[in-house]
């Protein structure tokens, strides 16, 4: 057992394949720069720099780094609570080195992350761990309310200093705040789909067609 714990990895989750990589990323740069230019943006630029004069290079302000990955469950090499049970859950085994279609349905920037939505099948939801929500709720309140895979996204860059774990929080506050009734500020229309303000810097773009990205389930070591 004591050889099994330490291979228990940094986490789990699903990669997309380096082919379709470059895409997503072509795709949420092209979403941030266009952002950038929106007069609406420029309205609420202080949530981003503190201050209403001050300009913002979105290109630049978040950093992206490692392979594009959705998480299912950060493990920690078995520190993390309940790392070692996911570990050794029959789907996870089952499921280990498969390929899937991952559906990217939304596209999601704050004054700290930028990710990608994932909307997961029934059969993803397998692997899904059933506390992923409620994890944050010290952070998300409202997040054990949600829906099982809510918190699931691609973390497609960070600003300085911000960890990677806050993306799937972002993006779960955004999801309560919608929960709550909150219809959020109509932006507009974009070639990709509607754009809508949630306030505090956080601006969600609901994707007309999903974008679908061929992904392995793996885990990482580093
Ligand atoms: P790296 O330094 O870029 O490899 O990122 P981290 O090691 O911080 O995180 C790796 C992955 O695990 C990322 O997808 C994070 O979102 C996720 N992650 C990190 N910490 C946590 C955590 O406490 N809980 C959950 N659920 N995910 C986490």
């Amino acid at each position: 057992v004591q050889l099994e714990e330490t291979f228990i990895p940094s986490y789990f989750g699903w990669f997309l394949f380096a082919s379709v990589q470059e895409k997503v990323k072509c795709t949420s740069m092209e979403f941030v720069k266009t952002l950038d230019t929106l007069d609406a943006f420029k309205k609420h630029l202080s949530d981003f720099t503190g201050k209403a004069e001050k300009e913002v290079d979105l290109e630049q302000y978040f950093e992206a780094k490692g392979p594009l990955h959705c998480t299912t469950k950060f493990c920690d090499y078995g520190k993390a609570e309940g790392a070692k049970d996911y570990a050794l859950t029959p789907a996870v085994k089952d499921f280990y080195g498969s390929t899937t279609e991952l559906s990217l349905t939304a596209l999601f920037v704050t004054p700290r992350t930028v990710g990608a939505r994932v909307s997961l099948t029934e059969e993803q939801l397998l692997l899904w761990p059933t506390d992923a929500e409620k994890e944050a709720e010290s952070v998300v309140p409202a997040a054990a309310s949600l829906p099982l895979g809510s918190r699931a996204h691609i973390t497609l860059g960070c600003a300085e200093g911000v960890k990677a774990v806050q993306t799937g929080l972002d993006l779960l506050e955004i999801l309560a705040l919608q929960k709550e009734g909150q219809q959020g500020e109509p932006v507009e229309e974009m070639e990709l789909g509607s754009l809508t303000y949630y306030g505090e810097g956080r601006w969600l773009l609901s994707l007309r067609e999903p974008i679908c990205t061929a992904a392995c389930f793996s885990s990482y070591y580093k």
